[in-house]
Formats: C-alpha cells, sequence, structure tokens
C-alpha cells in the first residue's frame, strides 16, 4: 500500500476546519447564482483560480465574498451537506467545525437557532448516511464583534443549550484584539458549563497562548504553534497535555512561517506536546486533511505510526459524549491492527 493509499483509507478525526472557509468554489458559484451576486469570475475555472490564495487582503475578500453568499437557512444546510459529503470522502469519521453564526446574523438577520436548526439536519444526515459525525464551535470573530454581541451569542447558548455544539470559539486575527475583550462571554461559558476553544498562537506570540488559557480557558488551542518561543509555556503546554490543532499549510499560506521546511511541527513533537494536525480553511490553501498528512510524511519522513497517533490525539481531544468516543476509539484500533 502506497502511503497516499494508506492515508485515504486511514479513519480520520479533524478538531480545526471552518465551515465556511470549507466552502468549494462548485459550491459558492450554485449559491452565488441562486442570489444573483456577481463573483469576480463567472465559471468554475476562472473562480478556482480566484481561491487560490494570494496574500491576506485577498484571503479576507475571498472570506467576505464567502459570507455574503450565505443569506438563507438553506445555505447553511447545503454547506453543511457539501462539507460532510467531503469529510466522508476523505474517511474522515468525526469533525468539530468553527462556525460563525454572528456573522450570519449580523449580514442577513439570521437568527442563531435557526442556523443551529439547518446544520444540525445536515449533521444527522451525515451520521446517518455518510458515517461521518459533526459538533460545531460557535465562534466570536475577534476583528469586528462588540462585546455585547459576543454576550449575546453565549447567552443564547446558556439559555438553550442547544444539540450539536461543542465549544464557544474565538477566531480571526489576533494582534489587537485580544481575548480580554470577551472576557464576560467566555465567564458566562465557563459558568455555563460550556468549554472554550480559542485560536491563539498564530499571528500573535505565547501571551495570547497565555491569555487563551487563563482568560478564556481554551480547553484546546487553534493552531497555539508560537508557543515554543516561551519556555514556560511549552512545559505548561506539556504538563497539562493542552491538545494543539497544528495547521501546517494555513501557517505556510498566512506566513506564520516561510514555508514548510521550516515548520515548527518537529520541534513540537519533541517537546513532547499534544499535537493534532488539521486544514483551517482547506480549498483556499489549496489542501485536504488527506494531503496534510501526507505534505508532512514527505517533509519531516514521518511513519504510518505517527499519523495514527495524530488521529487518536484528535479523538481523544474532542468534545464527543464518552460512549460515542470509546466506541469510535474501539472501531480505529481494530482498523489500525488491521493495516499492521
Ligand atoms: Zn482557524
Amino acid at each position: 500500500m502506497t502511503i497516499e493509499q494508506f492515508i485515504q483509507t486511514l479513519p480520520k478525526v479533524e478538531l480545526h476546519v471552518h465551515l465556511e472557509g470549507a466552502i468549494r468554489p462548485e459550491t459558492l458559484l450554485k449559491l452565488a447564482r441562486r442570489h444573483h451576486v456577481a463573483l469576480p469570475a463567472d465559471s468554475l475555472e476562472g473562480l478556482k483560480q480566484w481561491y487560490v490564495f494570494r496574500d491576506f487582503p485577498h484571503f479576507a475578500e475571498v472570506y467576505q465574498t464567502l459570507s455574503k453568499c450565505l443569506r438563507t437557512v438553506d445555505d447553511i444546510e447545503l454547506i453543511t451537506r457539501d462539507f460532510l459529503r467531503g469529510q466522508a470522502e476523505q474517511n474522515i469519521r468525526h469533525t468539530e467545525a468553527t462556525f460563525t453564526a454572528l456573522t450570519h446574523y449580523r449580514n442577513y438577520g439570521l437568527p442563531f437557532d435557526q442556523q443551529l436548526a439547518a446544520i444540525n439536519r445536515a449533521r444527522e444526515w451525515g451520521e446517518r448516511e455518510l458515517n461521518t459525525s459533526l459538533l460545531v464551535i460557535l465562534d466570536i470573530p475577534r476583528e469586528y464583534a462588540a462585546p455585547e454581541e459576543a454576550l449575546q451569542l453565549v447567552q443564547w447558548l446558556a439559555a438553550e443549550q442547544p444539540a450539536g455544539v461543542a465549544a464557544l470559539g474565538l477566531g480571526g486575527y489576533e494582534v489587537g484584539f485580544p481575548v480580554e475583550k470577551y472576557q464576560a462571554a467566555f465567564e458566562l461559558a465557563y459558568q455555563t458549563g460550556l468549554p472554550a476553544i480559542l485560536h491563539a498562537g498564530e499571528t500573535a506570540g505565547p501571551a495570547s497562548i497565555w491569555s487563551a488559557l487563563q482568560v478564556g480557558r481554551s480547553v484546546r488551542i487553534g493552531h497555539g504553534v508560537r508557543c515554543l518561543e516561551d519556555a514556560a509555556l511549552v512545559q505548561y503546554l506539556r504538563d497539562q497535555q493542552i491538545p494543539l490543532e497544528v495547521c501546517p499549510s494555513s501557517n505556510v499560506c498566512l506566513r506564520v512561517v516561510k514555508d514548510l521546511a521550516s515548520h515548527p511541527l518537529p520541534q513540537l513533537l519533541a517537546e513532547g506536546l499534544y499535537v493534532t494536525i488539521n486544514t483551517d480553511d482547506p480549498p483556499m490553501f489549496n489542501t485536504t486533511l488527506n494531503e496534510e498528512f501526507a505534505k508532512i510524511v514527505r517533509q519531516f519522513g514521518l511513519t504510518r505510526d505517527d499519523l495514527q497517533q495524530f488521529v487518536l490525539n484528535a479523538l481523544c481531544a474532542a468534545r464527543l459524549p464518552n460512549e460515542r468516543k470509546l466506541k469510535l476509539e474501539k472501531e480505529l484500533i481494530e482498523n489500525f491492527a488491521q493495516r499492521a
């Protein structure tokens, strides 16, 4: 079995991917035509080229255009189904995807409960028809959400305790937008028993990770790769075995690192940190989870056992109910044993 075949058939778990950022050009074209939105390109081929990552402003433009095409709850159901189809095709058995409900509430007034109901319809379909499960992390977009808007989202979560939600998130550009701004929202989430999973240590350094842990009480860290700049933080993350959601291609595209060869993945592993491998916004970074696995094998000479360990790490760090987690763990271990 080639390494590509091994990766394709390996049952996997993904913890850091954005539902909006995973919209494929085909789906965007469908949405734009549905709502008569003019896109920079009108053909699939042209749109695929426009998708290719150039720089941060272009990336932000693509993201905004995507969000503007999400106008109805049916659109949300459509992208979630399309996403789950893509995950199932890669043999991903469970995903925890970030979704920015606040953006769609703000853009088109879509109520939180209707957005989540649309996701839950797709989620149940995915579990039933595709044997792939999903939980969402509803995040606060830190560049533009006011503290009151963030609090409103958490108040709704606290009151409704809706199914399908794994955690409260904090996404976006860290520099200038610290977690402290949303302290009240994270405090309420904590009191409600809702876990928090924050992006930190990507565009900003160790101080942002410390804040995510201390102020946000983050149970995992989205990215976290810049922890290596602070020895005390590395020790803390190792002692507590706080899972890091590492997204190699995203880090290269967004210039967190110069290229894949300079990615700190080997150092993170050498430090004994808890590492999972993820895609972030796969079509924009021209990747998939399978390709991320293949790239790190080629670049760093990782073994098939290492890849299986990443999958188990992701599963153990998932926010699934214990019963489902143990069942999936058993399936994975049996599957790994058959391949040995
Ligand atoms: Zn992200």
